[in-house]
């Protein structure tokens, strides 16, 4: 074995140094956030590696996601250097699912070289299975069916342990059958989809044991990164393999579990613990990566839970700066003001990459990018692609083009077919072939095939409706302005109904997208002007080693940290976000305030909350109610600061005095109320002397009738 070097260890504090050094039998760290869960994971492959107790292809390592699976790599190469040869299995449960299957492919069924569908492909499937069972897909969309398919896999269900009468509701009982049908085509065409890599692989371990048995000789320990948002199929993957050296250590906390509407569950946790009888447990609490005020401040909130294992943190640092919190007049206000604090911090030294803005939904990012642009401060969005390389943004800037120019062929052949509208590759291919030959753009070769006999009377009306939808558009645009020529487009094109329709967990995201595009249409004075504003945008190249300021959503934020964190867009509807809490309910407002709890604790020196009094939703004004989470901050952590857009607080006795808003130290005042002449700051100022029951404010009827909760005091 090679010589023990140990400098991991330095510095560990002794649970976290318990935790590295119990390696044999099973071990559930459960932590809150920056306690250095994935430090000790780390530090815990070095001493295996380091002790000599296994090579570093007899370990595995599962992470949330490819990007921490790069940095742990780093990290651990760091730490044992080059005296070890080779990497340990590191990677997300998917792409270690994968490599397995690509190790015994023929097991399963199938072929060598089996490919890996995308979402896109999947349905494009399913369209086809739905189609040839004469189902009709206007009705039973096969988003639908494979939203239910991919809960049935995140579940481990293979079609016949489908229960009973589940599925009953897609096309009349059939979910299951075409479920099953779905997985026989799979087969023959030789591919799998994301949720086939690990159903295939428990199928493969449980119907060969031999196979099991090699595996669980070759993983000598087992350690996994952010437990809490496993699956029910990652588990059970997990544990068949685990139950060989039963080595195998979990680290996680319950406070960050986020994932639930992808099937992740929290009981994992507990279930660990009757899996694995004996498991011991390692409990973390002190933080090191934030300031006391921000972990006060995010402790406090994550209190209102309450379905939690509970744990206390600590911090022994500074208390450090308060958790700000400000009111802007609008979500332009917001992004501009944002933008300003960024160049102070930027002409303060800051590295732009310790920056960072944590929105709840993608769309949100729009508006920082343009400013952004604007000011020239380099920006990286990241998890996902920029707001305008979005593909439903995409999509739609395609239909405006072809309206605006009719010989733009690279926007009209993205748009063809989308929706779809049964026009084909061959036909397109017919559409090119008629363009090179009469040397006219793709469009003008479609007017000329709809008015030969060459086409299929089906497609010429298809593509001659489409033509004469360009034409109506054209005509429409001189006298109607262009965000609401615009919203005619997709909703005529049947673009928006695409999504609509679309019961994937995505679709509602590209659809407040769509909505956001056409608003951010607004100050401009054409299109052709907002296409050249667009093409500038993208333009700006992201550079990859450059500093920048990194924007994402919550949910791509764990697990990294910051010194200055931005938290925009804490409102009722937008965080928690509506639809979380009309499917879910209470569990989706806890699952919410875990992503609050998520992105205040990202920060180590400076958590920065945002909220803007009015917002544009669903095409309109409105004036929102700033979220209750707000209310949740405790005072002790929290700097109110004041609001920017030139407007005030309403104090509890402001303009709404006696309506059930009143309770929250941060209602708006109406903007004409007799409050306004108040300054913001001395509005502020006052709210500091309310004192909050420990449920705080929040109770109060938000939403058309919900009930008071008691014990909320103002000091009159
Ligand atoms: P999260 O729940 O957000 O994933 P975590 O529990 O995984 O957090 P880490 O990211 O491992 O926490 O650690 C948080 C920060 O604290 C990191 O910067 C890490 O290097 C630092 N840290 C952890 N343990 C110690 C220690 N004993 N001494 C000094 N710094 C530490
Ligand atoms: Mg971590």
């Amino acid at each position: 074995p090679p010589p023990a070097q140990k400098s991991y260890l330095d510095g560990l504090n002794p649970e976290q140094r318990d935790a590295v050094e119990t390696i044999d039998g099973p071990l559930l760290v459960l932590a809150g956030a920056g306690t250095g869960k994935t430090r000790v994971l780390t530090a815990r492959v070095a001493h295996i590696l380091s002790q000599g107790r296994a090579y570093p292809s007899q370990i595995l390592v599962v992470t949330f996601t490819n990007k921490a699976a790069r940095e742990m790599k780093e990290r651990i190469h760091g730490m044992v250097g080059d005296a070890v040869e080779g990497m340990p299995w590191l990677g997300t449960f998917h792409s270690i699912g994968v490599r397995i299957l690509r190790r015994h492919y023929e097991l399963v069924g199938l072929k060598a070289g089996f490919t890996i569908l995308d979402t896109d492909d999947q349905i494009r499937l399913l369209k086809q299975l739905l189609t040839a069972e004469q189902i009709d897909e206007k009705r039973w969309p096969a988003r639908m069916l494979a939203s239910a398919i991919d809960g049935w896999k995140n579940r481990g269900l293979s079609p016949e342990h489908v229960p009973a009468g589940e599925g009953a509701a897609f096309a009349h009982g059939r979910g299951q059958p075409l479920y099953a049908a779905y997985q026989a085509r799979l087969k023959a065409l030789n591919a799998v989809d994301f949720g086939d890599l690990l159903l295939e692989g428990i199928r493969l371990f449980r119907e060969n044991p031999d196979v099991l048995a090699e595996y669980h000789k070759r993983f000598k320990y087992l350690l996994v990164d952010e437990y809490q948002d496993t699956n029910v199929a990652q588990y059970l993957w997990l544990r068949l393999l685990a139950q060989g050296s039963r080595n195998v250590c979990c680290v996680g906390d319950d406070d960050q579990s986020i994932y639930g509407w992808r099937g992740a569950e929290v009981d994992n946790i507990l279930r660990f613990e009757s899996d694995f009888p004996g498991a011991k447990v390692i409990r973390l609490e002190r933080n090191y990566r934030s300031t006391g005020h921000i972990l006060g401040a995010a402790a406090h909130l994550i209190a209102f839970n309450e379905g939690r294992l509970g744990k206390t943190l600590f911090s022994e640092g500074d208390a450090g700066e308060k958790v700000s919190v400000t009111g802007a007049w609008d979500s332009g206000e917001e992004a501009r003001a944002i933008g300003d604090e960024i160049e102070a911090l930027q002409r303060a030294s800051h590295p732009l990459s310790q920056i960072a803005i944590l929105v709840r939904a993608s769309f949100q990012m729009r508006e920082f990018e343009d400013r952004f642009v604007t000011l020239g401060l380099n920006y990286r969005v990241i998890g996902g692609p920029r707001f305008y390389e979005r593909a439903e943004i995409r999509d739609a800037l395609a239909y405006l083009r072809c309206v605006i120019s009719p010989a733009d062929d690279l926007a009209f052949e993205r748009i063809i077919n989308v929706p779809k509208r049964g026009i084909g590759d061959a036909s397109i291919k017919q559409l090119r072939d008629v363009a090179r030959l009469d040397g006219v753009p793709l469009m003008e070769a479609a007017r000329r095939l709809t008015e030969s006999e060459e086409l299929k009377p089906k497609l010429r009306s298809t593509l001659r409706g489409l033509l004469e939808s360009f034409d109506r558009w054209r005509v429409q645009g001189e006298t109607t302005k262009h965000n609401e020529l615009a919203e005619i487009v997709l909703d005529e094109s049947g673009y928006t109904d695409m999504w609509q329709k679309d019961r994937s967990a995505e679709a509602a995201g590209r659809l407040e997208n769509l909505k956001e595009l056409v608003r951010s249409m607004e100050p401009f004075e054409s299109l052709s002007g907002f296409l050249e504003h667009i093409s500038l945008v993208m333009d700006v190249a992201e550079g990859a080693s450059e500093d920048a300021v990194q924007i994402m959503t919550l949910h791509s934020a764990k697990g990294l940290e910051f010194d200055t964190v931005f938290l925009p867009g804490w409102e009722e509807g937008l965080f928690p976000h509506q639809r979380a809490l009309d499917e879910q309910g209470k569990a989706g407002l806890e699952e919410e305030r875990r992503l609050a709890y998520v992105g205040i604790t990202r920060a180590r020196a400076s958590a920065r909350v945002y909220f803007a009094s009015n917002r544009r939703i669903h095409g309109m004004w409105n004036s929102t109610v700033p979220s209750r989470f707000l209310d949740e901050l405790p005072d002790g952590h929290v700097e109110v600061q004041e609001s920017k857009g030139g407007y005030g607080w309403g104090g509890s006795t402001g303009g709404y005095g006696g309506n059930s808003y009143g309770n929250s130290r941060f209602d708006k005042a109406e903007p004409f109320s007799s409050s306004y002449a108040t300054p913001g700051w001395q509005r502020a100022q006052n709210n500091r002397t309310e004192s909050q029951s420990p449920r705080g404010g929040y109770g109060s009827a938000r939403k058309g009738g919900a009930p008071m909760i008691e014990g909320t005091l103002i000091a009159s």
